[in-house]
């Protein structure tokens, strides 16, 4: 009896190759850019004013002029047309968790019919896609129906290409009519903005010639790569992009033999074809190595300017998409694709760089930009205590609820790890500045503390791999960003809860000032009330451990486990005031997020629920009811031919024992429509998602427990859907 299973299996086996030619003799420095309007060919195609006006948007973040976005136009669509271009598209971010394009294609009607190619200012700058049916949590509903995108000349246009079409690509932010922002670039934006100017401000008590500082994001991509075939024979991977029901494989992960084994050859072959894809969009892909689960992978690019670095991750998660489907392979994003392995995280590395090109999280080597350095980096953790929550609610998803606090991931504590060496220098910065804290003090202590910190530097096997939030060494890694999320997320409240530390620190600062203390003892003296406010949010033993978790509740730290719980966050009185002072949400807009990330949750929740009904009644049941019928011909052929009851006694009981596991799938699934139905009748969102939460996804583990006791049972030959060891192991 043939199966979809068994023909997938099959297809992998006989299946060809796909080679891909390689770099040929070009290096990848021929490619990289050979797909954006960047700089060199922006001075090629635009005139000197047009270049200066758009470089100066791209810097200041203020409006193009409406002549010059003419010539910017008229010059990217030359420059795209001499590629083969056809189409233009606003690409933007819409909250539904992918990207978005609505294609238009250059060609038009003239007024007397003759046909031209066309693409203008107008086109460039502002366009209406049918946005009807884009998340936007009752926005659009109340007040206009409409949203627009429009142009965001800080990242640079490119070309997509699918099969033999090729589309120029405008990166775009997306807001309703009435102003509120739909997507995820608009609130990012404006968070780079807002802590552009707050760190400047602070920079200034140490260098006056900081003008602007970026914030840069480098992060790390985790995936899972398996055959398509195998993973299209099971509805729960095509349907939810992890697997509802399934035993662990025999060899799983415990002989950890993957991490940095060499990568399977034809993954291989992917991955190189989906750099150079990523390497003609301008994405520096740096390191690419296989991660401690089976089929598991990790790429990494060198980090980038925020914004910059969110739309390439983004972009690359399509291109990874679109590239596999050439390979016959499936890149599974989703955080927990496989129960009892590991899940997939994106560790967002986050720092922030001045324009006199200082990081300003790497120790500086005077005593002076140590005092920068050090004062950005307590600004950080104070900015994660008094923030926890929020940070926590940035990273919460249905997926990656599979994946925080379960045994290989961070835990949904938001604690951070800063290393020996500067807990050592906060320690003294805590318990030398004291209030009678003199000019001569600050001079030794300053260079004390120089003294500590280069070493630092050199010892960089320091760290913690079970912290959230870690400090390595020039930067902070927030390892709890699930794999399938837009970095956005994470970065707005970063950058904004960064934002409003800086701006209390030099309030602070400036009051002491004001006393007539010197300016680096009070800035020394504001260092250590943030210090000593901020200790509980520092934690440097192994957060994965029990103990931790009791710990972190004697601290007063959050341990918000689900997502509905944890999204409770965003619409606190301080969390609206927060947005809206920094200019960042309304309190409109905060609500209206609330509602869809919310809405997201309910719906990725049901979804699982009515696969994993439909999984048990129509694949997982059959087998065992027509397994079990085997073995009742068997039972009854023994008694006929006179054998006594000591003789089926083993069938007798698996008969029975699989009796038992149907009837506990059928109540299950029973119960669980039931459920469904009740959440599905509650009007309030915040209720139906904890209804979906704690009374329908509870039954998600019971009805798997008996699936997976029957995968067991049943003769592998019956059993419809791909096992695990296939999946993982079979490529
Ligand atoms: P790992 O965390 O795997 O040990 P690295 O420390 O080399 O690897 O860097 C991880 C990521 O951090 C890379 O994507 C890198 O680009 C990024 N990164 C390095 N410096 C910065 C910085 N100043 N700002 C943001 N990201 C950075
Ligand atoms: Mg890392």
């Amino acid at each position: 009896m043939s199966s979809l299973r068994f023909e997938a299996i099959q297809s992998v086996l006989t299946g060809e190759e796909k080679k891909i030619s390689g770099y040929g003799d070009k290096k990848i420095t021929a490619i990289f850019g050979s797909h954006v309007f960047n700089g060199r060919t922006m001075r090629e195609y635009l005139s000197d004013e047009a270049y200066k006006s758009l470089m100066n948007s791209a810097k200041t973040g203020t409006k193009v002029e409406r002549r010059m976005a003419d010539q910017v136009a008229a010059g990217m669509k030359a420059w795209a047309e001499g590629q083969g271009v056809t189409h233009f598209t606003h690409w933007f971010q819409p909250l539904t968790g992918t990207t978005a394009e609505k294609h238009d294609s250059f060609f038009t009607l003239k007024s007397d019919g003759t046909a031209i190619e066309l693409f203008d200012g107008d086109a460039l700058i502002q366009q209406e896609p049918d946005a009807s049916s884009f998340p936007n949590g009752g926005i659009r509903a109340t007040f206009e129906a409409r949203g627009y995108t429009a142009w965001d000349p800080s990242s640079p246009a490119f070309i997509i290409e699918a099969g033999s079409g090729k589309t120029l690509c405008i990166p775009t932010i997306f807001i309703a009519y009435s102003g509120e922002s739909l997507d995820y670039k608009a609130p990012l934006l404006k968070s780079i903005a807002a802590l552009d100017k707050a760190a400047v401000d602070v920079c200034h008590y140490f260098d006056k010639n900081v003008s602007k500082v970026t914030t840069t994001l480098g992060w790390e991509q985790e995936y899972f790569v398996i055959d398509e075939a195998l993973a299209n024979a099971r509805p729960d991977l095509m349907m939810c992009g992890r697997t509802l029901i399934g035993h662990s494989p025999a060899k799983g992960q415990q002989l950890e033999d993957h991490y940095f084994g060499s990568i399977p050859e034809r993954v291989y072959a992917f991955m190189q074809d989906y750099e150079q894809e990523a390497y003609k969009l301008g994405i520096p892909l740096r390191t690419r190595h296989n991660e401690v689960a089976p089929a598991q992978f990790e790429c990494a690019p060198i980090f980038e300017e925020c914004n910059i670095a969110v739309d390439h991750n983004t972009l690359l998660m399509d291109v990874m998409n679109k590239v596999a489907k050439r390979h016959k392979l499936k890149v599974l994003l989703h955080e927990k694709p496989f129960a009892g392995i590991n899940g997939s995280g994106k560790h967002n590395n986050w720092s922030m760089a001045t324009d006199t090109g200082v990081n300003l999280l790497s120790p500086g080597k005077t005593p002076r930009t140590n005092l920068m350095f050090l004062t950005f980096f307590v600004n950080a953790i104070k900015a994660v205590h008094d923030y926890a929550d929020l940070l926590r609610g940035a990273i919460a998803s249905a997926n990656n609820d599979h994946r925080l606090g379960a045994n290989e991931a961070p835990p949904a504590i938001i604690s951070v790890y800063i290393g020996n060496y500067l807990s050592n220098v906060l320690d003294e910065v805590e318990s030398r500045v004291t209030e009678k804290f003199s000019e001569q003090d600050e001079v030794i202590l300053k260079l004390d503390i120089h003294k500590q910190i280069p070493e630092l530097l050199m010892d960089n096997t320091d760290r913690n791999r079970t912290s959230p939030f870690a400090f390595t060494g020039n930067k902070f890694e927030f390892r709890a960003v699930g794999s399938s999320a837009n970095c956005a997320s994470p970065m707005i409240v970063l950058n904004t809860i960064m934002t409003e530390t800086l701006k209390q620190f030099k309030k602070d600062v400036d009051a002491l000032i004001e006393k007539g203390e010197k300016k680096e003892i009070a800035v020394l003296q504001v260092l250590r009330d943030f210090i000593t406010k901020s200790k509980k949010i520092r934690f440097e033993g192994d957060n994965y451990s029990d103990e931790w978790a009791e710990e972190a509740a004697r601290r007063g730290l959050n341990n918000f486990k689900t997502t509905p719980e944890a999204l409770d966050a965003f619409v606190t009185e301080s969390s609206k005031k927060l947005f809206y002072d920094n200019n960042i949400y309304s309190k409109r807009e905060l609500e209206a997020r609330h509602e869809i990330m919310l809405e997201e949750y309910i719906k990725k929740v049901q979804i699982e629920a009515r696969i994993i009904g439909y999984l048990s009644a129509n694949h997982v049941l059959p087998a065992a009811i027509n397994y079990q019928n085997t073995l009742i011909a068997n039972v009854r052929g023994l008694k006929e031919i006179g054998l006594d009851k000591k003789s089926y006694a083993a069938q007798l009981n698996m008969i029975e024992i699989m009796s038992n596991h149907i009837q506990e799938i059928n109540d299950n699934v029973e119960a669980m429509i039931e459920a469904r139905k009740k959440a599905n009748n509650e009007a309030d969102t915040h209720k139906r998602a904890l209804m979906y939460c704690h009374e329908v996804k509870t039954y998600f583990d019971k009805i798997r427990y008996h699936a997976d006791k029957l995968e067991l049972i049943v003769d592998d030959k019956l059993w419809p859907l791909p096992k695990y060891r296939e999946l993982l192991f079979i490529r």
